[in-house]
Parts: C-alpha cells; sequence; structure tokens
C-alpha cells in the first residue's frame, strides 16, 4: 500500500484541461496553495489530446488560436502562481480522513495520494489514456524502448525509431525526433492521416518513409530492449522485418470518467456532476466545472468559455469554503499587484 501524503492543500484540481487550468489560476489568485493532478503526463486535455493543430474562434479576446497555443497561454498565466503540477497519475479514488485533527479529502491514486481542503473536478469527459496497441513484444518492452508518450527524448537520440499512428502527435512527433533520431519510420493502417495539412506537407518534404497501410506485426529484441520490429502491409499480407530500437505507438485516445461516478456525487445521465450555482456538489468542499459539470437551473453548453467562468466561481466558493469569513468576490485583477 502507499504512503500517504503528509501535507495538506487548499485546492485540488483534478484535470489539467482549460478549465483545470484556469481554475488554478484564480485558486492562486485566491493565495490558496492549489495542487494540479493529471491522468496524462501533458496538460490541456481535449485541446492537447485531440485537436492541438486546430483553430479556435470563439475565446474572448482571441480572434483565432490554435489550440496548443491556448494551453501554453494558460500556462504561463497560472505560472504566475507556481501551483503544484501532478502529471501521470489518474484519481481513482475520493474519501474523508482525519489529518492532525483537521477532516480532509483524500484523492487516492495507485501509486499514492494527495490530501486537501477542497476539491474542484474538471474531469472533462473522463481520464484520457492512449489506445493500446496488443500485439507480441509491445508489453515485453514496454518503457524499455516502446513508448506510448515522449516523456523525455534524450533516449531517442540515435535510435532507429518506428513511429506508428496517422495523427497529429505521431506526425508532430516525427517531425520534432528527426534530426535528433538515427532514423524514423512511419507507419499507419490507412492512407488518411488525421494531421495538419502543413505538417503533413512538411514531413513529405523530409526523408522519412511514410509506408501507408502498413501496421506492426511484432517486436523482437535480447530481453532489455528492441532490436526489430516485423511489420506488414494489411492488402497483400508482405512482411518486413526491420531494425530498430524504439517504437513510438501513436495510435489515439480514449476517455473515461471511470471511477468518478462512484465517488458518492449526485450524477446527470451518469456523465455530469450535478452542482449548484456556486459550482458545489452534495460533497462539503467538492466543486466541478467545465465540461464535466451540470449546474442545476443553467443550460448545458460544453464550450470553452463556459469552463473558464464555471473554474472562476468554483475557485473562489473553495476560497470561502475554506474561510467562511472571505468574501467570494475576489476584487478586480486589474486592481492587483501581481
Ligand atoms: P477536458 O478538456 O476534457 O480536460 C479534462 C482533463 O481531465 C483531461 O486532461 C483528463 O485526462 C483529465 N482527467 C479526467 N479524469 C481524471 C482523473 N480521474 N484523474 C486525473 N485526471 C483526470 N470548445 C470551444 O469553446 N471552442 C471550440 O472551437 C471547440 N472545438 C472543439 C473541437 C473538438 C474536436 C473537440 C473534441 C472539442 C472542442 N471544444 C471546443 C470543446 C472543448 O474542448 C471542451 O469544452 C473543453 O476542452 C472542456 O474543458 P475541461 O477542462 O472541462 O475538460
Amino acid at each position: 500500500m502507499p504512503e500517504d501524503a503528509s501535507e495538506v492543500y487548499d485546492v485540488t484540481i483534478i484535470g489539467a484541461g482549460p478549465a483545470g487550468l484556469f481554475a488554478a489560476f484564480y485558486a492562486g489568485l485566491r493565495g490558496m496553495r492549489t495542487k494540479i493532478v493529471e491522468a496524462l503526463p501533458e496538460v490541456g486535455g481535449q485541446l492537447a489530446v485531440l485537436y492541438p493543430e486546430k483553430f479556435i474562434y470563439d475565446v474572448p479576446g482571441h480572434p483565432k488560436i490554435m489550440a496548443k497555443d491556448l494551453v501554453k497561454q494558460l500556462i504561463e498565466q497560472i505560472h504566475l502562481f507556481e501551483p503544484t503540477m501532478v502529471l501521470g497519475q489518474r484519481i481513482e479514488t475520493l474519501t474523508r480522513k482525519q489529518f492532525e485533527g483537521e477532516e480532509v479529502w483524500r484523492l487516492g491514486t495507485d501509486t499514492g495520494s494527495h490530501l486537501t481542503r477542497t476539491v474542484v473536478i474538471t474531469a472533462g469527459i473522463g481520464a484520457f489514456e492512449p489506445n493500446k496497441l496488443d500485439r507480441p513484444g509491445v508489453g515485453d518492452y514496454l518503457d524499455k524502448g516502446v513508448y506510448y508518450f515522449v516523456k523525455d527524448k534524450r533516449p531517442f537520440r540515435g535510435k532507429k525509431i518506428l513511429i506508428i499512428g496517422g495523427g497529429d502527435t505521431a506526425i508532430d512527433w516525427a517531425l520534432n525526433l528527426k534530426d535528433w533520431a538515427e532514423s524514423i519510420t512511419l507507419i499507419h493502417r490507412r492512407d488518411q492521416f488525421r494531421c495538419h495539412e502543413g505538417s503533413m506537407a512538411h514531413l513529405k518534404t523530409t526523408e522519412i518513409p511514410i509506408m501507408t497501410f502498413w501496421e506492426l506485426k511484432r517486436i523482437e529484441g535480447d530481453g532489455s530492449a528492441p532490436k526489430s520490429a516485423t511489420i506488414y502491409e494489411n492488402r497483400t499480407a508482405e512482411e518486413r522485418t526491420i531494425p530498430v530500437d524504439i517504437v513510438l505507438i501513436s495510435t489515439g485516445f480514449k476517455a473515461a470518467l471511470g471511477p468518478i461516478t462512484k465517488w458518492g456525487m449526485e450524477m446527470v445521465d451518469n456523465r455530469h456532476i450535478k452542482t449548484n450555482v456556486f459550482m458545489a456538489t452534495n460533497l462539503p468542499g467538492v466543486f466541478a466545472a467545465g465540461d464535466i459539470a451540470a449546474v442545476e437551473g443553467s443550460a448545458p453548453l460544453n464550450l470553452i468559455v463556459t469552463g473558464f467562468g464555471h473554474a472562476a466561481i468554483a475557485a473562489n466558493a473553495c476560497k470561502t469554503h475554506i474561510d467562511p469569513a472571505a468574501r467570494m468576490f475576489p476584487g478586480h485583477s486589474s486592481e492587483m499587484k501581481l
């Protein structure tokens, strides 16, 4: 059993999509000690995972902004308050706990826990996880040469890399790693790519072979690292074995609300958490914001701008929950010295 956390935060935010990131901004503005926990090793939620290269036209003050650039700016905005960021951990449980004479929330993960006075759930459509590829060798070399994410580019230097996938992430990593790796081969099971046209045009100017209708059959290695990958043409069944040091699997993501529905909160249609106009759920000190929140008496509108509004309300409501003497209204940021 992993050890419990030894310190209590004022606010812990579950999910680092736009609503979670903006909640962290307001929590910081109110002087609360803030932590964000995100299931993926990267922040940005749907913007980073599903449409990083698409333009968004309905974020106030930005006539047109690419999703990944909006994420960058949200990160820049919260760095002012330096919240603690915990990436790659999915919150599985939400329970009450006595800690040094105080009743707090315990957020459990499979590696440990987080203790907090209030919680803001900004879990969107659920925790993202990569689609897994079930082929011989993948499990044997996972994190020893087979990866679903590039968390650190260093192990990729001078290596022979096979990239699998046809979305933005696969193409972006092929471009990003091309001068870093000894060689890159890209395989994709179809001849249609779900990526930005400009990225594909750029990829075609490089020496990277783009093999469409090819899929992974198996990975062979020496027990400690991959040495080769056998791939096959899915129309003709032709097989080839190519030398590889690294296989990067980038075949999309799926999202699942998973355990959240079992935390004792009132749900609406089993996909949304019911809140009042303060974004409060039926659990004391637990708030919800963004796509996951169904505000009683309000029309559902799953948009970034709605999530920002929810996030501001939820973070300020956390403040008044912790300190009932505090005002809900934070004051105008334009009057503050930040
Ligand atoms: P999300 O962005 O879904 O982020 C939730 C995060 O929580 C995820 O990163 C997830 O991994 C994490 N998480 C979930 N559960 C857990 C857990 N148990 N533990 C840890 N982490 C967890 N909206 C607009 O306003 N304008 C647009 O133009 C627009 N275009 C879109 C285009 C597409 C293709 C799509 C799919 C959506 C678009 N949207 C647009 C909608 C917009 O992206 C969402 O409204 C917004 O992302 C919701 O933000 P969120 O922070 O609530 O949740």
